[in-house]
């Protein structure tokens, strides 16, 4: 099914690597380089009819009327400008045409044209630049179709675009049919072909939105269904280890060794850790919890698991930080108890800032099977590193680390694979963790350990930020608060934003400011620091020597300073709600009251007020997904998943759900779908298994 572009009408090789340069690899291909957009040439004006919003919004018209005045200017050897003006019966414009000199050539005073470009507001009149035009309105139908808008790289053009897929359509089979038919029939769907040809080349925008809906629909119902069968086979595949024989005593030890009871939902999520790891069958979970739900509890404790089985576990966080800090804690927390043979539980860090002789001692106390536990970042699936039956592997935070997991994986002493828990703090809607982490078993982790006071959130101006700053120094003073400030910016970039080296600059030197009043202690981290230095500061942070840390959002995941109550955000506006949200989840650790303030701009009201009456990370981003366009904040980037090439998944969320329902019916049934299911099956990509 693969057509070489060359055989297209009109392609040699240049035009072909200006198409590579674009992921089209194939006639095919181009079938599905679906338009970002169109132009709407059917919505003609009189010259009186444009107003403003059409200039506000950029909205593209259509004119007819007769030029007068046409007048070229040679500037330089690439550059001719022509300048005209366009009547017609209720008023005139001006256009300026660059290059055009040959086209314009054409033009006799009076004759009618028709054009179609965005309006702006010139000195003296209305102005038009480089519009498309025909010189023969009358008799140029095509002129006035919907036209569809291409990406490009350099060297193409939409014309020429357009001419390559209309092409490409007359060379290539009738596209197949791929999604069955009771579906097409159920939501009453055009065909496949119908649909690809109605997106390139509408007649109307009823086209668009019936052909689009099929396309965002088949989109997702096939990824979907490809993860939930991947699943399957994952489950179902016997030969991973079991650890039913683990030294239960020593777990329920090391339970009743903690200082806190475990919540319903930490309780929850051990029980369906314990089955899976019992099982000799593969875990693939992960544990969605809201930030503070007390994911690394659960992770120790699968980790203990398979340790008593005399297994490694592997522990994988994003950041040098969170890694250190695990290590930190997971050592206090494992001190408590030792192994049947009276040893204690040893822990290897190994993260890429280790100085050479620590590292080759972690490297060799990795490989020798010292380590029970070893605890890292992504110096972990470096060359170099081999594990001794390695047994669980254990991420931290969000990061899918999808295809480099196997990587490490794959660096073992062993043939078996170890079991897979991912932990995330985002708290994704359960409809797009099905799609993000559709091949993977979910445990959610609802609720917080109960005796921490809700955080206050309080949205408030830039007006505000001086007033702010005095109490926060004040809180600092008398109460020995600790204090985070972020932004969204490293350096002076945008205007109107203050970024963390500026506003720490301007608050540790300024005679006014109330930390230089006060001798406040202060740090500033951010992400172009070496790791070395971010550690230093995060240190000094963390063990209280300094009160107030400038930062970025180096620090969102899953630090944890008790003794942190404030926690102030800069041009909050830039942040998504659920950033926000496990921004906030920085303070509030501790028995002392939290404070989020959210510094922003007065028009993002509704957002803010969100966060200020919600502490909820799942229906902060129900609401998140509800309000915002597209983007990605949830990280679809990092997901592992292929891109989408016309299904967005925050605004697609209705057909999202049918695809999802729908294709859970049909695993349901199985049986009843042989040939389609091997053809799904014979499509999965490789990128998309762990
Ligand atoms: P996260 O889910 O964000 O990773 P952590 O595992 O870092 O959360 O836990 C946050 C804090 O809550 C830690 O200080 C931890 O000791 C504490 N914690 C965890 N579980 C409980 C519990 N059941 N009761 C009380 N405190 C708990
Ligand atoms: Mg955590």
């Amino acid at each position: 099914m693969n057509t070489p572009l060359t055989a297209i009408s009109g392609i040699q090789q240049t035009r072909a690597k200006q198409l590579e340069a674009l992921g089209i690899h194939c006639a095919e291909d181009l079938l599905t380089l679906y338009p970002r957009g169109y132009e709407f040439r059917g919505n003609i004006k009189k010259i009186c009819e444009i107003n403003g919003d059409d200039i506000a919004n950029q909205t593209a018209v259509t004119l007819i009327g007769t030029v007068s005045d046409v007048k070229s200017k040679f500037i330089r050897s690439n550059l001719t400008i022509t300048s005209m003006r366009l009547g017609d019966t209720t008023g005139s414009v001006t256009i300026t045409m660059f290059n055009q000199a040959y086209n314009v050539k054409k033009l006799r005073p009076n004759q009618k044209i028709a054009v179609y470009g965005n309006v702006t507001r010139g000195a003296y009149s209305l102005e038009i630049n480089n519009p498309v035009f025909t010189v023969n309105p009358d008799n140029d139908e095509d002129f006035f179709k919907i036209k569809p808008i291409y990406p490009l790289s350099s060297g193409l053009s939409q014309n020429i675009m357009r001419k390559i897929v209309k092409n490409a359509f007359a060379i290539t089979k009738a596209p197949l049919e791929n999604l069955p038919a009771e579906i097409l029939e159920k939501h009453r769907f055009p065909t496949r072909k119908t649909a690809l040809i109605n997106i390139h080349f509408p007649k109307n925008e009823v086209d668009i939105y019936a052909a689009r809906k099929r396309l965002v629909y088949e989109e997702l119902f096939i990824i979907q269904l490809m993860l939930m069968l991947i699943k399957t086979d994952k489950k179902t595949a016997e030969g991973a280890i079991s650890f039913a024989n683990s030294n239960n005593k020593i777990i329920e030890q090391f339970i009743s060794s903690l200082p806190f009871e475990l919540t319903p939902g930490q309780k929850n999520a051990w029980q369906e850790i314990k089955m899976d790891m019992d099982s000799p069958k593969a875990m693939n979970r992960l544990v969605l919890g809201d930030v503070g739900s007390g994911k690394t509890v659960v992770a120790v404790l699968a980790m203990l698991k398979a340790v008593l089985c005399g297994y490694t576990a592997v522990f994988m966080a994003p950041t040098e930080i969170l890694a250190r800090q695990h290590y930190n804690n997971i050592n206090k927390m494992l001190d408590r108890i030792a192994l049947p043979n009276g040893e204690k539980i040893r822990i290897t860090l190994l993260t890429g800032s280790l100085p050479l002789k620590d590292k080759r001692q972690a490297l060799d106390e990795i490989k020798q099977g010292f380590s029970h536990i070893v605890i890292g970042t992504h110096a972990l699936i470096q060359a170099g590193v081999t594990f001794h039956r390695p047994g669980i592997v254990i991420t931290d935070e969000q990061h899918r680390f999808g295809v480099k997991q196997r990587e490490l994986l794959q660096n073992s002493d062993s043939n078996v694979s170890p079991d897979v828990l991912v932990m995330s703090a985002t708290p994704i809607p359960r409809t797009l963790a099905l799609v993000l982490y559709g091949d993977l078993d979910i445990s959610t982790l609802k609720g917080k350990p109960s005796e921490r006071k809700p955080i206050i959130t309080l949205v408030r101006e830039n007006e505000a930020r001086e007033n702010i700053y005095k109490w926060t120094t004040d809180q600092i003073t008398r109460k020995r608060a600790q204090v985070y400030i972020v932004h969204p910016l490293i350096e002076q970039g945008e205007n109107n934003m203050l970024s963390a080296e500026e506003n720490y600059k301007k608050m540790t030197t300024d005679a006014s400011s109330p930390f230089v009043e006060k001798n406040v202690s202060t740090g500033l981290v951010h992400g172009k620091m070496s790791a070395r230095d971010k550690a230093k500061v995060m240190d000094d942070f963390v063990r209280g020597i300094t009160s107030v840390l400038f930062s970025t959002t180096v620090i969102e995941v899953g630090v944890d300073v008790p003794n942190a109550t404030i926690m102030i955000i800069e041009n909050a506006e830039r942040f998504g709600l659920a950033q926000l949200h496990q921004l906030r989840g920085r303070v509030g650790r501790g028995s002392e009251q939290s404070y989020c303030i959210l510094i922003t701009k007065a028009s993002d009201g509704p957002r803010m007020k969100i966060m200020e009456q919600s502490s909820d990370g799942f229906e902060i981003s129900e609401k998140d997904l509800d309000l915002r366009g597209p983007g990605d904040f949830f990280g679809t980037q990092q997901s592992g998943l292929p891109p989408f090439k016309i299904a967005n998944l925050y605004s697609d969320t209705d057909i999202l759900k049918e695809a999802q329902q729908d294709a859970l019916q049909l695993e349901k049934n199985i049986s009843k779908y042989d040939e389609y299911i091997k053809y799904i099956k014979s499509i999965i990509p490789s990128k998309i298994s762990l």
